[in-house]
């Protein structure tokens, strides 16, 4: 089979493989969508999790199912399934103290395009498929439920983990396609006020129909004086981080106010340390939480966003400003979300059932 993939930091290209094989609680999918991610961009361009040698990549993706191990009980070959940006181990220790995301290493759940090929390819696999996969509904287009995988279970985290108080005001620094799925969020667990902070026209407009009530442009001056100006100087009770570079808890932290969560939700792909800005943060005392989270994964976590599509609560399919039908236009569509042209949230590709 073919796919694209990270030849080493730097350069992608396609490549041929054998199509995986299927262990006895597996299951072997073949795409009808995927979507590339900056996180893809941060593996390759930024070399951020180290070198790779022909590497697929790709991590978000809806399919059909082509195969499933003689263990799997709940899906068969051709279901159309979600398939979770993050597909843990179920069974290990950190999975069952809460933390599956984080299974058997840091960031161990995340393995596609990380420790094993990923879903940019004719054919893909999915370890514990029975926990791994959730039906793709009728009601769902393909393109649609793939902007779920990830950037909805990753901005929802982002505004769960944030603690916001019914009523409380958040800032959310950055708005593509995260950004914007943590402002969804926000609204959904009960902010009034959310300012959201980034500059693109499209994201803008849509971080409106999510539900932001005020927009900040970092390019007009400090984001945190600027929060404060229009919070009478207090700040906001919870900060989400999904955008900006090294320096951008900087920013966080002077948004926050004594009590607050920084929900950090970005994926820093350069530098050593990070700073945090002392005084602002109380010399280290200020009741200011900084709280960091990988997407969740499993079943039940795609069923619950696919019931809040289906209901109505918001439309995953918003996040998508670029459509290209056929797995060769992969290449394109990735390059599109290195290059990031004002028009563009979120790229997606097709591909025929
Ligand atoms: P985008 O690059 O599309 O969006 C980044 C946003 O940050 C843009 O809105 C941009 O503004 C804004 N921005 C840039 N600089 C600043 C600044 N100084 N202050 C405030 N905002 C700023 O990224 P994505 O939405 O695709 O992804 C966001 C991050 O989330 C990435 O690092 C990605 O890798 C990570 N990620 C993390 C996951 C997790 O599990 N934790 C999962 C998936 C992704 P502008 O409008 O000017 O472009
Ligand atoms: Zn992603």
């Amino acid at each position: 089979m073919k796919g694209l993939a990270m030849k080493r930091i730097n350069e992608i290209g396609w490549i041929e493989k054998d199509k995986p094989s299927c262990g006895p609680t597996d299951a072997i999918i073949r795409p009808l969508a995927i979507a590339p991610c900056t996180s893809d961009v941060h593996t390759v361009w930024e070399g951020a999790i180290g070198d790779r040698h022909d590497l697929i990549l790709g991590h978000e993706a809806v399919g059909v199912v082509d195969e499933v191990g003689d263990q799997v009980k709940v899906f068969k070959k051709g279901d159309r399934v979600i398939v979770p940006a993050i597909t843990p181990d179920w069974g290990s220790d950190a999975a069952q103290r809460g933390f599956s995301s984080q299974t058997n290493a840091p960031l161990g759940g995340w393995k596609f395009s990380n420790d094993k090929d990923g879903s940019m390819a004719e054919y893909f696999h999915v370890n514990e498929a029975d926990f791994n996969l959730a039906y793709l509904p009728d009601e769902m287009t393909p393109e649609d439920a793939c902007m779920m995988v990830d950037m909805w279970s990753t901005g929802f985290m982002g505004a769960e983990n944030a603690n916001i108080p019914l009523g409380g005001n958040v800032a959310v620094l950055g708005i593509g396609a995260v950004g914007l799925s943590a402002i969804l969020g926000a609204k959904l667990q009960g902010a009034a006020r959310i300012f959201a902070v980034g500059t693109r026209p499209v994201s803008v407009k849509v971080a409106k129909e999510y539900g932001a009530t005020d927009i900040i442009s970092y390019k007009d001056g400090d984001t945190g004086e600027q929060i404060k100006a229009a919070t009478n100087g207090e700040g906001v009770d919870a900060v989400i981080v999904a955008g900006g570079g090294p320096d951008i808890l900087i920013d966080a932290v002077n948004c926050a106010r004594p009590g607050s969560v920084v929900s950090n939700i970005n994926y820093f792909g350069a530098g050593d340390t990070l700073p945090i800005p002392r005084v602002a943060w109380g010399f280290g005392m200020a009741d200011i939480d900084i709280h960091t989270g990988l997407c969740p994964g499993g079943r039940t976590r795609m069923e619950q966003l696919t019931a809040l599509a289906l209901t109505g609560r918001g439309d995953p399919g918003k996040l998508i400003t670029h459509r290209f039908e056929g797995l060769e236009n992969l290449e394109e569509a990735l390059l599109l979300m290195k290059d990031k042209p004002k028009d563009l949230i979120k790229p997606v590709v097709i591909i025929d059932d």
